[in-house]
């Protein structure tokens, strides 16, 4: 079933995606140690990671690193935790295999994991390796401080001196590279070699067909006409056509579903949007005025420029805003798009430009 707001486990519920599938199941069976599976947020990364490792029958752990906190060990534990206990629902070899960490607790509800001896994440992984597990680490971006770089740093050691293979994914890449220390010497993951895996919204065309098989699947009817609507203001993300698909389960694929989609997705993208800013606290009113600048149309440095300063009442310095969009695009919250020597940025998700117009 196309139209189930989880992430997809099973072959028949992922449409297409044949290439990439192909190509991670690939990796996976080599055991490459560092695969790097990137794109925007409800792209379907996690689809895609969890049907190739149930594909490749490979056991595998999924961490969720979302909104992690930077400075906090336990929590890393904690995810780590999450991570195994709903492995365990897949497989119960790990409550055999981890009962041996003097740290972990196995009972009946699952483990638990002391986290005040700082190596026990080691322990586990080694425990993982022994086992030809597979560790995901899902929006990787978001361990960043001390934890990331531990983390960064782990990883590392079992690409050198181990045979772990991990899958990091991310949605804000620049963010994600930051992570990788792709361009600092001085970063534990610096010149490692990463396979890297891009996974993009669906085209016109398949953003439509998708809406088709997921309507036929449920056995109702929709216009093809309000479908094409559909793809083209949710630009073909295959999360937020999921989002259309579910309400119009209920209340039918009409132009009221479509508003409907938006403005409940809205407030999610919003969301997701003030957790960058509530980083960014200072300057957060300048960020807001660049972006509701590029939402409504000012998508050139110059135009985007003299709205801020408008907004501000007064001259802002290049380097300020060349700052602003600089992170704005490294979150992932904006694309640069150069055409030779135009440069444009716009707003990656249609859902988050469609929040900001208004
Ligand atoms: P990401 O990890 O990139 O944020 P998810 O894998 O969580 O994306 O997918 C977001 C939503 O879109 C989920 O409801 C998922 O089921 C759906 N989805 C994504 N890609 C596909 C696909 N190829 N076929 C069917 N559903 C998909």
């Amino acid at each position: 079933m196309y139209f189930d707001p989880k992430p997809k486990e099973r072959r028949e519920d992922l449409y297409d995606r044949d290439k990439e599938l192909g190509k991670l199941i690939d990796l996976v069976k080599k055991n490459a140690p560092i695969i790097v599976v990137k794109g925007i947020r409800r792209v379907g990364k996690t689809s895609l990671v969890r049907v190739a490792l149930n594909e490749s029958q490979r056991n595998f752990i999924i961490v969720d690193l979302r909104g992690i906190n930077p400075n906090s060990r336990r929590d890393l534990v904690v995810r780590f935790q999450m991570a195994i206990n709903e492995a365990l629902k897949r497989s119960n070899v790990l409550k055999r295999v981890l009962a041996s960490v003097r740290e972990v607790e196995v009972s009946k509800f699952g483990v638990t994991i002391s986290w005040r001896r700082a190596s026990v994440l080691e322990d586990i992984l080694l425990k993982l390796q022994d086992e030809r597990f597979v560790v995901v680490l899902d929006e990787v971006q978001d361990a960043r401080g001390p934890v990331g770089k531990y983390l960064a740093s782990v990883i590392a050691h079992f690409y050198d001196y181990g045979d772990l293979p991990f899958i990091l994914t991310g949605s804000q890449i620049g963010l994600l590279y930051d992570f990788l220390g792709v361009e600092d010497p001085r970063a534990p993951l610096y010149g490692r070699f990463l396979y890297e895996l891009e996974v993009s919204r669906f085209t016109r065309e398949q953003g439509l067909e998708f809406l088709r098989l997921g309507f036929s699947q449920l056995g109702l009817d929709a216009e093809d006409e309000m479908l094409e609507k559909v793809v083209e203001v949710l630009d073909g993300i295959p999360g937020w056509l999921v989002h259309f698909g579910l309400l119009a389960k209920t209340h039918g694929a009409s132009e009221k579903t479509l508003e409907m989609t938006l403005s409940q997705a809205s407030r999610l993208a919003l969301g997701e949007f003030n957790e960058f800013l509530k980083r960014r606290e200072v300057a957060r009113r300048r960020y807001e005025a660049v972006m509701k600048a590029i939402a409504n149309g000012k998508r050139t440095w110059s135009e985007i420029k003299r709205e801020l300063e408008k907004h501000e009442g007064k001259t802002i310095a290049d380097s300020v805003l060349s700052r602003i969009l600089e992170a704005l695009v490294k979150a992932s919250f904006l694309e640069k798009i150069v055409d030779g020597r135009n440069i444009e940025y716009k707003i990656s998700d249609p859902v988050l430009e469609y929040a900001l117009k208004r």
